[in-house]
């Protein structure tokens, strides 16, 4: 008796185990791909446009990049090229308020700041994209130092609610890799923050593990070549060569299109 329930309780366990994987198979991606990959770039940061975006152009690979106010007119252009390009501008907020402990100025504190205060900034921030890239339909938010709190309070579900963004990233580490889509929020999409003078290689293994797990990783780079959280072209082209050659496994694409695809595969988008 004793054996029989033993065996009873590890078909019961196998199936449950069974079941839930194919349920979390709930994605495929397009043409074939195991895996999806995006690449993000924070700031609105000059080294974007002199050596992010050629790199990323020279592969034929699309990027997200979150932008705050643009400083020149010069930089204007080179977003507007950018976009008519197919890479997607994001929003970032206006002034990047972020918590006091990370050595913010006060007045650009998320401490004190309100819901309202930030709706108004992510509203101004798509007003300000709409003149660079006007025929986009609905925008993509990074929060600004991957904080989603404001006044003690997360802003999550009013940013949402607001309508004035479809989908959101927040940050995350090399482990940041998602698999289960039906319990994925969509205005909290985990991503690897990559650290200054990450290697070309630990992004690669980034990528292979994300394979791996048939899942969906995010990249969130600031500095190419330069500026905060640098990471030299060199480890940032290894990265894309990598993924160029393996596009057969991987699909690239932009925060929007790789969302919007998810959404229309997963339960969730389905409800
Ligand atoms: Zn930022």
């Amino acid at each position: 008796m004793k054996y029989l329930c033993i065996f009873i309780f590890s078909v019961c366990l196998c199936m449950n185990v069974c079941c839930s994987q194919q349920e979390k198979k709930g994605i495929r991606w397009p043409n074939g791909a195991k895996a999806a990959i995006c690449l993000t770039y924070d700031d609105a940061m000059t080294t974007h446009l002199e050596f992010g975006l050629p790199a990323l152009d020279s592969v034929g690979l699309k990027g997200t990049f979150f932008l705050n106010p643009t400083r020149s007119r010069d930089e204007i252009l080179g977003w507007m090229a950018a976009a008519e390009k197919g890479h997607e501008l994001g929003n970032h907020s206006v002034l990047h308020p972020c918590p006091k402990n990370m050595g913010w100025p006060d007045k650009l504190i998320t401490d004190d700041y309100t819901v309202k205060q930030i709706l108004n900034e992510v509203a101004v921030q798509n007003k300000f994209l709409e003149t660079l890239d006007a025929d986009k339909t609905f925008r993509t938010y990074a929060y600004p130092c991957s904080n989603t709190m404001v006044g003690g309070l997360s802003y999550s579900k009013a940013l949402k609610e607001s309508k004035l963004i479809r989908f959101a990233r927040t940050g995350g580490n090399e482990n940041s890799i998602i698999t289960d889509f039906d319990t994925l929020n969509y205005f909290e999409v985990p991503s690897y923050e990559v650290q200054e003078y990450t290697k070309g290689e630990a992004l690669i293994s980034y990528v292979k593990k994300v394979i791996d797990k048939k899942g969906f990783g995010v990249f969130m780079f600031h500095g190419i070549n330069g500026q905060w959280f640098n990471v030299p072209s060199k480890e940032h082209r290894m990265l894309l060569e990598y993924l160029q050659d393996h596009q057969k496994d991987v699909w690239v694409a932009t925060f929007a299109e790789i969302m919007t695809h998810i959404e229309s595969q997963s339960k969730k988008g389905l409800k």
